[in-house]
């Protein structure tokens, strides 16, 4: 196959730019991990591509990334069609429509931001229909502000235990965002909070697995030690987001 200059040019650019950011990332996962004296592999590193050119997910892979993350469904299927369904295990992290589900299930294999039960249901019977079961998780808007999507604190535990409930989904556990704060306390608070609503989820209900998917560049060490196990980064990995 033969690259255009351009292509070429972000082939090597993004390339380059892992080779670098890629071992900083781990080092910050290692680090973080170790503080609170817990196994560095039990975080799993979803690479986010988002906005970024295809040429990020080629350097993703040829680094060894195994799991990457895309918040649009359109984006998410470019990305697929390019490199393959099975190059990678791919993650919808973005706010899901009901009208996208069947594509966003033909095109991922975690769906990290499930956040009414509504979507859930819809999920569900897409799924069945397709004689398969599909692996998400439920977002949960742990810091209160009304700009972020998510099942409130007050709400999450009943709608989410009905959600587990639903015969073709598998609910692997619960993903948040912390509050864009500058105060540490405050988004560690926030994560501890999800990590105590999966702990009573999983006390209630067995059927609710053990991911907390928290943690993006800025708040990476926080997550790890309040006991994230999917961070979700993309800027340290691939810099600023370009298109869009
Ligand atoms: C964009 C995005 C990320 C990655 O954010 P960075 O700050 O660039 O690491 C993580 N999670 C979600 C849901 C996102 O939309």
């Amino acid at each position: 196959m033969k690259l255009t200059g351009e292509e070429l040019e972000f082939r090597v650019l993004y390339r380059t730019r892992l080779a670098e950011a890629l071992p900083r990332v781990r080092e910050r996962i290692a680090g973080a991990a170790a503080a609170v004296g817990r196994d560095p592999s039990s975080v799993r590193l979803v690479a986010v591509t988002k906005a970024h050119p295809v040429e990020a997910v080629h350097a993703a892979l040829e680094a060894g990334l195994t799991d990457l993350g895309e918040n649009r469904v359109e984006e998410l299927e470019e990305k697929v069609a390019v490199v393959g369904r099975r190059a990678a295990r791919w993650h919808m992290i973005g706010h899901l429509q009901r009208r996208w589900v069947p594509r966003a299930l033909a095109a991922s294999d975690l769906i990290h931001s499930v956040d009414t039960l509504r979507l859930a249901e819809r999920i569900s019977r897409v799924a069945g229909e397709a004689d398969r079961d599909v692996r998400i998780l439920a977002q949960v808007n742990t810091s209160g502000e009304g700009s972020k999507s998510g099942f409130d604190r007050e709400e999450a535990m009943e709608q989410i235990m009905r959600m587990a409930e639903l015969p073709h989904v598998k609910v692997e556990g619960l993903m948040t965002m912390a509050p864009l704060v500058e105060d540490q306390g405050v988004i560690a608070a926030t994560f501890r909070r999800l990590r105590e609503t999966l702990d009573a989820l999983r006390a209630h209900a067995t059927d609710v697995g053990p991911e907390l998917s928290m943690g993006m560049t800025n708040d990476l060490e926080i997550a790890v030690r309040e006991g994230s196990t999917i961070v979700r980064i993309g800027t340290a990995l691939f810099g600023d987001r370009l298109l869009k």
